[in-house]
């Protein structure tokens, strides 16, 4: 379990997440637009959240692999209030569970779409949201190919 360290960036009101070493590369890949995970040589499956085992066959050798980007909204909430300060101008927003074409599943926001708009199984595609010169955050939004 990661301490509680986070910090909020107060003009996007944004939590920023600790990077630790091993979350390196996810974090490099994000700032130049690319969604890169896990993937085991041992079994080829794809994992997330970022860890030191494959979570099926418990191998621990990998490949960072670079993802589609695109996926489906597997749930979602919708939020009325703003929680940190600094988020007031984006309320309401969607926090969104969206399943990879590769499996992974992941917490993230949906972008560009009215809330009313939102139903499970629609099709999503990455977005990417420069927080800070250090922080690209992984979002999400309509996949309008
Ligand atoms: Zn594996």
């Amino acid at each position: 379990m990661k301490p509680s360290m986070q910090r909020i960036d107060e003009a996007t009101g944004r939590y920023l997440p600790v990077i630790y070493p091993e979350e390196l590369p996810y974090w490099e890949a994000l700032k130049q637009r690319r969604l890169e995970l896990q993937r085991c040589k041992s079994c080829a499956k794809v994992w997330y959240p970022i860890g030191p085992a494959c979570p099926h066959c418990l191998g621990l050798e990998f490949d960072w692999s670079l993802m589609s980007g695109r996926g489906i909204i597997h749930n979602f909430v919708v939020y009325h209030k703003a929680w940190t300060p600094g988020l007031e101008k984006r309320v309401p927003y969607a926090v969104i569970q969206v399943e990879l074409e590769e499996v992974p599943r992941l917490t993230t926001n949906l972008l560009n779409c009215p809330v009313d708009k939102i139903c499970i199984g629609m099709r999503v595609e990455a977005a990417f949201e420069d927080v800070t010169d250090e922080i690209t955050l992984l979002q999400f939004q309509p996949n309008t190919g």
